[in-house]
């Protein structure tokens, strides 16, 4: 363990495990964005990974890391988690490509084109109950009754190393880097980035972006230990969730690396969307336009500054798309 809790080591490790699942994703500067901002503004397209977002990054690592420690016949029985978004994606995805079964568990409320996407990836779909809590009970059960291994979306630090690559990849790409500006949920995001960037460069400012409401990270930071708090509708639906009352990992870590700490509104998130599309030509989801919102709706002082911005993931659908589009009055 470093002092930040995540050496860098680990980190260098989990790119080694990945580079052959995950994609070493581009840089690219965004001329209109450094022009209006007076600084030098890059975007970092987590977009590109074939899956769509970059969690399959730490969920390869901990596949590996497993089949590494433990050998092939340990996971036996597969593995399992109960996410129906980019996590639930990368553990089917990353799975078929390590040959281990997976199931996912989902509730009778996820829709079937959900369904559908995660049954392509080659897992094992299980509808369970009535809400989230339910297919939760499920894992528990599968982990507990047959030995399947649990893959978490953020809290583990084979995880976290995972996500830690893209810091990595930003300090090779842009060793002067003064700021990067990561959307913040679990923590596994910003945690794994702030870990290398701040054993590489401690000068680089780490600023995490939550919502206004549901942020659990945010409240929990408040509080000075995990809360949990009630989770209501966003555009930024993969920010949406808790950080787990017996967080072990990202809590301790997301308060060690994170240097400021901003919330974005919905209408900020939708402008950012719309404008990321038009101009951009990004295609991302709402979590992943939070960096941007946050320039916009707080005035973030960048002026001359080298930052980059993480474009995390492109799950978005045309409705919800639609939907911030006349929220931006566009
Ligand atoms: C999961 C996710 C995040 C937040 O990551 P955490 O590790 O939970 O903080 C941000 N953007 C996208 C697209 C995600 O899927």
């Amino acid at each position: 363990m470093h002092e930040h809790g995540l050496s860098l080591e680990a980190i260098y490790q989990a790119r080694r495990r990945i580079a052959d699942e995950a994609v070493r994703t581009p840089l690219v500067r965004s001329m209109a964005l450094s022009t209006r901002f007076d600084a030098d503004i890059r975007l970092k397209l987590e977009t590109c990974q074939p899956t769509g977002a970059f969690k399959l990054r730490g969920a390869a690592n901990m596949l590996a890391a497993l089949i590494e420690a433990r050998g092939r016949e340990a996971l036996a029985a597969g593995v399992v988690t109960a996410s129906t978004g980019n996590h639930g994606r990368a553990v089917a995805y990353a799975a078929a490509r390590l040959e281990v079964p997976a199931v996912i568990c989902l509730s009778r409320l996820v829709p079937t084109n959900k369904v559908a996407a995660i049954e392509a990836l080659g897992a094992e779909v299980r509808r369970i109950g009535a809400s989230q809590d339910e297919a939760f009970a499920e894992v528990e059960r599968l982990v507990r009754e047959r030995g399947m291994i649990l893959i978490p979306p953020f809290d583990d630090p084979r995880v976290v190393a995972g996500q830690g690559t893209i810091g990595l990849e930003l300090m090779e790409d842009c060793p002067d880097l003064d700021r990067v500006i990561v959307g913040l949920s679990g923590g596994g995001l910003l945690g794994g980035i702030g870990a290398a960037v701040k054993a590489i460069r401690p000068a680089c400012r780490v600023t995490g972006v939550s919502l206004t409401r549901g942020a659990a990270m945010w409240e929990s930071l408040k509080a000075g230990h995990p809360v949990a708090v009630e989770e209501v509708e966003s555009l930024a639906d993969s920010l949406g969730g808790g950080i787990g009352c017996d967080n072990r990992c990202t809590f301790a870590l997301v308060r060690k690396v994170m240097d400021d700490h901003v919330q974005v509104s919905e209408r900020a998130i939708a402008e950012a969307m719309v404008e990321l599309l038009e101009n951009e030509k990004q295609l991302v989801e709402g979590a992943a336009a939070v960096g941007l919102a946050a320039m916009q709706e707080h005035g973030l002082d960048v002026r001359g500054q080298r930052v980059a911005l993480i474009l995390s993931g492109n799950a978005v659908s045309l409705e919800t798309l639609d939907r911030a589009r006349v929220m931006a009055g566009y």
